[in-house]
């Protein structure tokens, strides 16, 4: 039986040199700026060749809370990346049936690339101290190289200790990003109450949630007409 496509992009074809990918999951509902921010300076920082943006299909940490439609999330994580040449979105966690762990994602990719494509997983400052407790651990450090994007003042030595002091072996890299205080949690907030999410997040993705109601209808089209700026 011949499987699925994962509609992975090509990377590797040039075996003399080293491809270096990036991978920033995460739930997307919806991407904003702090996520985008966040996978630019990544790319610049470890010089990578692309990240791959992936929506998480049912996250392993969020199995109790409502998250939207993977579709719209997949959907908004496109129109934010789409002007970006070295980002790219990918369909893979959404396809797969079930809990999504990064583990499973990490060893999909691994046996998908060729050895000289590099990966790097990429996540914010909140996701990195709890690196250690997700499923798997020790066969995600094995497989890939962490880049932890901290905010000017965030304690690296508290992350670092943490890390340390869980006995797996993270090859992590600590970035400074500009600090964002912008979440998804707050657009939805902001959206069902009908206060105004520009600037957090790009117009297309905006214009997107207001299209298709998301985050509530009717709130929504107060924030597409003059009452909220
Ligand atoms: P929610 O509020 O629903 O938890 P979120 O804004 O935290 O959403 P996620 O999809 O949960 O977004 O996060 C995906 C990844 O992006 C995680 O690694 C997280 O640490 C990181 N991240 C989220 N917001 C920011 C931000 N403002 N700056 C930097 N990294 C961020
Ligand atoms: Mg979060």
């Amino acid at each position: 039986m011949v499987a699925a496509p994962l509609h992975l992009p090509e990377l590797g074809a040039d075996a003399s040199r080293e491809y270096r990918l990036g991978i920033m999951g995460g739930t997307f509902d919806p991407i904003h700026y702090g996520h985008l921010v966040t996978a630019e300076q990544a790319r610049e920082a470890l010089d990578l060749d692309l990240v791959l943006f992936m929506p998480a299909g049912r996250p392993a940490f969020k199995l109790d809370e409502d998250v939207s439609d993977a579709e719209d999330r997949y959907a908004m994580t496109i129109l934010a990346t789409a002007a970006n040449s070295a980002f790219d979105a990918s369909r893979f966690e959404i396809d797969r049936e079930g809990v999504t762990y990064t583990i499973d994602t990490l060893r999909a990719l691994r046996e998908y690339y060729p050895d000289n494509v590099k990966l790097f997983f990429i996540t914010g400052a909140d996701a990195i101290l709890d690196l250690a407790t997700w499923h798997d651990a020790e066969g995600m450090a094995k497989l890939a190289t962490f880049i932890a994007a901290t905010r000017p003042g965030y304690d690296i030595d508290q992350a670092r200790a943490r890390l340390t002091n869980s006995g797996v072996a993270f090859d992590v890299r600590y970035i400074e990003i500009p600090a964002l205080a912008i979440s998804s949690t707050n657009i939805r907030e902001r959206v069902s109450r009908g206060k105004s999410v520009r600037y957090l997040t790009s117009e297309s993705v905006i214009g997107y949630i207001r299209k298709n109601g998301l985050y509530n209808r009717h709130v929504i089209e107060r924030v597409d007409g003059a009452q909220a700026h």
